[in-house]
């Protein structure tokens, strides 16, 4: 089974600093709902996996995050694709949770629900936390300069092995001409 791993935030919508906190602030990257299709085309199953800490400072709440994903679903599907699961960390930054990243537990989540090694498993995220959760499981690392990538990228310390690109639409294109040695 082939499988990617999406930061939502920056990655697949514009981000903010005031956070996504309603259905008409999630508004899609142009080509990110069409390189998810591409990936689904490809044999890829795409999962999202996302820090959401607005729900745990109370900025909003589940029913909000369940109508911005439902937006997100349907932006997605209306570009032919499919997003197979989001797993998101609800909780605030100092609740030391195990899964808000840097921490590795969506991923360990992920691998478990999917019965995958994540080892080769690509991950795009346009914060050195995403990338950092997920090679912490093995993953491939893709560096998107949309969102905080910019910033990310002049921050560097980068994981070993991180490839850079302006979009999710050129890494996606990129990962399917040239898939990493290890993707499973
Ligand atoms: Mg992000
Ligand atoms: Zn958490």
């Amino acid at each position: 089974m082939k499988l990617i791993i999406l930061d939502r935030d920056g990655v697949i919508n514009f981000d903010s600093a005031q956070f996504i906190k309603s259905p008409a602030e999630w508004k899609p990257i142009p080509g990110s709902p069409e390189a998810i299709a591409k990936l689904n085309q490809a044999g890829y199953r795409v999962v999202v996996a996302t820090n959401q800490s607005g729900v745990g400072r109370g900025l909003f709440d589940m029913d909000t995050l369940n109508a911005i994903h439902d937006k997100m679903h349907k932006t997605v599907t209306a570009a032919g694709g499919r997003i197979d699961a989001i797993f998101y960390c609800p909780h605030a930054a100092d609740s030391d949770c195990a899964c808000r990243k840097p921490k590795p537990g969506m991923f360990q989540r992920i691998a478990g629900v999917y019965n995958v090694d994540l080892e080769g498993v690509p991950t795009v995220g346009d914060s050195l936390r995403d990338l950092v959760a997920g090679t912490s499981q093995g993953c491939a690392p893709y560096l998107v300069l949309t969102g905080k990538g910019e910033k990310t990228q002049a921050d560097g310390g980068l994981p070993e092995g991180t490839q850079v690109f302006p979009d999710l639409a050129a890494a996606v294109d990129h990962l399917l001409a040239a898939p990493p040695r290890t993707a499973r």
